[in-house]
């Protein structure tokens, strides 16, 4: 790349809470507009707000999740402008004290677009954070050909405004720094982060400049960023508008542009303005709080983190760390092989390949998330104990487990008779390995000669002529027995 681009973020982030910022109107999504409203959200003179502690204490929380520290007071600002969104004409924000200070976000590589994660440039990577407050969200306007339509239940629904430092390099970083972000948000159950829903949008800055050591370039912001897919794209046109223009010597103007994802490219909405031209001042209807009181209260939330789960999978189970981020995307998940792995008698490698290839492909068959799972996680259990056992082969194993799906109340080894999965006949099986090895005294002597690899070929025979029904593993251990 000729020019070197920095990217900054400031992602907003709604807060799961029943209720909105300043008063008790729900947050339900997707009611009748106009109907979760109250002279508070509204923004009618003389209403006055009232604090949620649960929106504090979810954003403390993803303060402490994100390693960040918090100021002893922590206090309310009001951002002046004037905007139909926003009808008081002052947003309730935080300035120069916000809940939570530095910190940062480890892009995960499994976060990375997918043709991206053979080359990742900077593995390990942390994006520092240099802020997040709390903030209330405006109303959602709709413009029409003629008209606009306004929607104030989204109005003071509680937002986290989480700004991090130009530390982000390319489009494939910010793609990783969003997911890290929502898959961390998710599992401290903080904000369902759907970027579908509105839940997590984010404003880009970007700048680009020729050399490590020159000052870096006016910076452009783009807005209106509804999907990471979009935020990918919006980057590496931006990257290339800047380039063709530096190019041509033309530098850019601090400024504010829209993405247009159906046309493909981002247009200039405003030059910038800048904080002060908001003419921020402390908001006289709510006082300050004392973070450390709720700090106590937030610490035992604080659950173990994606990657701290990562590295307890591959050392406790020896799972190879594919499978680790696989199982660990999200909690319940993670959950759900936990509870496989320590109640059944097979390997936790077995578990995991189960839940990774059985469980998700027939919960993906069936539009079914995981937490509404039919077959418990007890039951596969009981499943792959089995298997273990040799009373069932591998082949019949997922027939008992379709046949679960729709009986999942019954005992699995009860079902597994039922559906006539008798245990291999054992002498049956004993002929079969007898006559594999008659058949092949070429293999045999290599193996008596130290070629033991060469085991798996005879199992593989005998697999064959019994028509999957022998358990390859005690197959093996016969052959050894017979041979070695
Ligand atoms: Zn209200």
């Amino acid at each position: 790349m000729k020019y070197i681009p920095t990217i900054g973020l400031e992602v907003h982030c709604q807060v799961k809470t029943n209720s909105k910022m300043f008063c008790a109107c729900p947050t339900s999504f997707g009611d009748e507009p106009n109907t979760n409203t109250c002279p508070t959200c509204l923004g009618l003179p003389g209403a006055l707000p009232v604090l949620n502690q649960n929106a504090i204490e979810k954003t403390l929380l993803a303060g402490l999740m994100l390693g960040c520290g918090s100021p002893a007071i922590s206090k309310w600002d009001r951002k002046n402008y004037f905007y139909p969104d926003m009808p008081k004409n002052y947003q309730t924000t935080q300035m120069d004290f916000p809940l939570c200070l530095d910190g940062g976000v480890p892009l995960y590589d499994h976060n990375y677009p997918k043709d991206y994660q053979k080359n990742i440039a900077n593995p390990g990577k942390v994006v520092r954070l240099n802020r997040i407050h709390l903030e209330e969200d405006v109303a959602k306007s709709t413009h029409l050909a003629n008209n606009s339509l306004i929607d104030f239940n989204r109005a003071g629904t509680p937002l986290m405004e989480i700004v991090s430092e130009p530390d982000l390099a390319s489009a494939e970083e910010t793609f990783a720094y969003i997911k890290t972000l929502q898959q961390i948000l998710i599992y401290g159950d903080i904000s369902d982060a759907d970027m579908e829903k509105g839940q997590l949008r984010c404003d880009v800055n970007i700048s680009i400049r020729k050399h490590e050591e020159d000052p870096l370039g006016e910076r452009i912001e783009l807005k209106n960023l509804n999907s990471i897919s979009a935020v990918r794209r919006a980057i590496h046109y931006e990257i290339a508008r800047q380039s063709a223009d530096l190019d041509k010597g033309i530098g850019q103007e601090q400024s504010t542009w829209r993405w247009d994802d159906d046309l493909g490219e981002s247009q200039m909405m405003r030059s910038k303005e800048d904080a002060h031209d908001y003419r921020y001042f402390p908001c006289p209807d709510l006082l300050p709080i004392q973070t450390e009181p709720l700090l106590e209260v937030v610490r035992p939330r604080v659950p173990e983190l994606p990657h701290e789960k990562v590295d307890r999978f591959t050392r406790d189970y020896k799972l190879t760390p594919y499978d680790a981020s696989v199982l660990t995307a999200e909690r319940p998940l993670s959950d759900y092989f936990e509870t496989v792995a320590t109640h059944t008698q097979a390997p936790p490698k077995k578990a995991a390949n189960w839940v990774i290839n059985n469980l998700l492909a027939i919960l993906k068959e069936n539009h079914t998330e995981i937490t509404a799972s039919p077959i418990k996680a007890e039951t596969t259990a009981k499943v792959l104990s089995l298997v273990e056992a040799g009373t069932i082969s591998n082949n019949q194993a997922k027939d008992l487990f379709v046949a679960l799906w729709d009986q999942p109340n019954t005992d699995p080894a009860a079902l597994a008779q039922e559906m006539g999965f008798e245990p291999a006949d054992n002498s049956a099986i004993d002929a079969l390995i007898d006559e594999a090895i008659a058949n092949n005294p070429k293999q045999v002597a290599e193996i008596q000669g130290g070629n033991e690899k060469l085991i798996n070929f005879l199992t593989g025979q005998v697999m064959k002529a019994s028509k999957g029904k022998a358990n390859p593993k005690l197959v093996t251990d016969a052959i050894r027995g017979k041979l070695l």
